[in-house]
């Protein structure tokens, strides 16, 4: 990746931020053949928690080129997820459901910075540990403002460009701008806590446990269960597990900040199944991390020379695996405005407002999916239920199949009732288990 090269000082597309939204937006884009600079403020592999993804990731990652890496890398693919959900326990299998292709359990370091090789091999000048300040949106030449600290100094800069794409995550650099960032109400705000496990057994789609060793023979599940304060997942990837827990912010205002390392390793032990999951396993001293003002979306997304997109977006507990998705969802449907708006400048308004309304239906469907309440907040129920009937339906049946797991998605179903949806029945729902052999 570009270490010492000089940052040029105009470019017609600049990406702010080299995670899965970033790197996807600035490949598509230059497979079309155009200019795009992308800085990063990290220096990839950047720590990440360990994540799941399910399949419908795949017709992205095809789009911009980059499966076949994914394929190499050899990440662990998974079975479906088993939730013990106030004592219930459901399962779903993807087989079930007829994808081809599986779902995978990736470290997220080693994912984002395959997904940023491969952007910068398709032409994109990458530029890491160039952080982002300023942005001044002059209307035909927005221009930013850096700080490049490659040479261990810190170097300021400005690039021209014509469009800004901010793929910034949850810094969220126009929305800051803008002021436009909103947090959900607070039932539904969370923080999220975790950490990663050496040699954690594992949940298989038979319902038993498996020592880390089998985890490339016997596939995992994502296993998650609820507790009194909210929810913990358990996801096996080739070298450890990446465990968390995920609660309401009321509950974590209680506790002083300190104490939340300590409230994250007792509420494991605590928790259902878990202790024997992690009985043997070793914890990674320092891997301990946290995100706050889990759930939010900025009112300001797409305008004539800037889009947001992926977590600089919105965000919504991603219980069902929807944030990698929203991100590359998002950059595909970017990467078509931009292009569009480059060929002819005097459509680039309605471009963008096309562009707003689909983001913002994505974050309107993850939001029903994954949140126990709907409307207000920043979203359309009749766009929602415009963008389910445009799903194709086995995506939709897994996405149902999974919110039925949990009692949060009672809206989901019904929005999809709603909207006139033809849907195989048994395969919109989980599968009850009896008990689990830990
Ligand atoms: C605890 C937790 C668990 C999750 N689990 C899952 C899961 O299992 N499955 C799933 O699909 N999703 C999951 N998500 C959501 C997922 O991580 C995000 O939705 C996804 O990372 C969004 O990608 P992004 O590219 O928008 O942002 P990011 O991945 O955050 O990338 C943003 C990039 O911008 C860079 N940046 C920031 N500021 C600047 C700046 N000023 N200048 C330059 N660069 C900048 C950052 O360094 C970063 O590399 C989880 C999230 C959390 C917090």
């Amino acid at each position: 990746m570009s270490t010492n090269s000089k940052i040029p000082s105009r470019c017609d597309v600049l990406v702010i931020g080299g995670g899965p939204a970033g790197s996807s937006v600035a490949a598509l884009l230059a497979k079309q053949g155009i200019d795009v600079v992308l800085l990063e403020k990290a220096l990839h592999p950047r720590p990440q928690v360990g994540e799941s993804l399910i399949p419908h990731v795949w017709k992205y990652a095809d789009k911009t080129g980059v499966s076949a890496l994914i394929e190499r890398e050899g990440f662990v693919a998974k079975a479906g997820g088993i939730t013990v959900w106030n004592g219930n326990i459901s399962r779903i299998a993807f087989s079930e459901f007829g994808f081809d292709r599986p779902a995978l359990h990736v470290e997220r370091d080693i994912f984002d910075q395959l997904l940023l090789k491969h952007a910068e091999n398709l032409g994109v000048s990458v530029f890491q540990q160039v952080a982002v300040r300023k942005v001044r949106l002059d209307l035909d030449s927005p221009n930013i403002g850096y700080v490049d600290r490659r040479g261990g100094d810190a170097v300021e800069g400005n690039i021209t460009c014509r469009f800004v794409i901010d793929a910034s995550g949850a810094s969220a650099v126009l929305a800051g701008k803008f002021k436009s960032k909103r947090l959900v109400d607070s039932s539904m705000r969370f923080l999220s806590l975790w950490g990663h496990f050496k040699g954690s057994r594992y949940v298989a789609a038979d319902g038993r446990s498996y020592p880390a060793s089998e985890v490339n023979t016997v596939r995992p599940v994502t296993f998650v269960t609820s507790f009194e304060d909210g929810w913990i997942w358990h996801i096996a990837m080739r070298q450890y597990a990446s465990v968390g827990l995920v609660i309401n912010t009321e509950r974590a205002r209680a506790m002083d900040k300190s104490e939340r390392e300590g409230f994250f390793l007792d509420t494991l032990k605590k928790a259902p199944y878990l202790e024997r999951l992690l009985d043997n396993a070793e914890y990674l001293p320092g891997s301990f991390s946290q995100r706050p003002d889990y759930s939010y979306y900025s009112t300001r997304l797409c305008g004539e020379n800037f889009y947001c997109i992926g977590d600089a977006a919105s965000f919504v507990d991603p219980i069902y695996s929807h944030g990698v998705l929203n991100a590359f969802y998002n950059a595909s449907i970017t990467a078509l405005a931009v292009t569009e708006s480059l060929k002819d400048f005097t459509r680039r308004g309605r471009h963008a407002q096309l562009c707003e309304n689909r983001i913002r239906q994505f974050y309107g469907f993850s939001r029903s999916l994954a949140l126990g309440e709907f409307g207000g907040d920043g979203v359309d129920a009749e766009l929602v239920r415009r963008f389910m009937r445009q799903v194709p339906s086995v995506e939709l049946e897994l996405m149902l199949a999974a919110a039925s797991m949990s009692e949060r998605s009672e809206n989901f179903h019904r929005l999809s009732m709603h909207a006139g949806l033809n849907l195989h029945p048994v395969r919109s729902k989980a599968h009850v288990m009896e008990g689990l052999a830990l």
